[in-house]
């Protein structure tokens, strides 16, 4: 099974910019907890988590881009779901965004949606 064919939400992503509060309510409106920063141009530039804002609530950090993570792992359509398994795994994340040639986010994919479809294979 590849990346393409997971069923997976349409993915919510947010700017640089954008104010961490705004953040935050897009996790508890939308029920996630991975969301891709980008640039104008859809192009991938961080990702910011609820760990993330938990951790700048601790610190007393106030902007997104002082707490998003810029070195991004990301999965590929073309991929086989298990190899994004693995990579979850070893990186100790929960959520990659599906990226294409351009670095363009196409989607996420979370360690939720490799137990759904596991789930569903039994
Ligand atoms: N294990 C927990 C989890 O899966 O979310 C938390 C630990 S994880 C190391 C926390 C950090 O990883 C956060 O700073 C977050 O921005 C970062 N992170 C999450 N997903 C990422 C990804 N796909 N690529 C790079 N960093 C990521």
């Amino acid at each position: 099974i590849m990346v393409r064919e997971l069923e997976s939400k349409p993915v919510i992503i947010t700017h640089e910019d954008d104010d961490l509060r705004e953040v935050a309510r897009k996790m508890v409106d939308n029920n996630i907890n991975h969301i891709p920063v980008v640039d104008s141009q859809g192009i991938l530039r961080g990702i910011v988590t609820s760990w993330d804002i938990a951790d700048a609530v601790a610190r007393g950090k106030k902007s997104l881009k002082d707490v998003m993570t810029r070195r991004v792992i990301v999965a590929r359509e073309n991929e086989p779901v298990d190899v994004v398994a693995r990579r979850i795994d070893k990186y100790n994340i929960s959520g990659l965004p599906i990226v294409d040639e351009e670095n363009r986010v196409k989607g996420i994919i979370t360690a939720e949606d490799i137990s759904r479809l596991i789930g569903k294979l039994e």
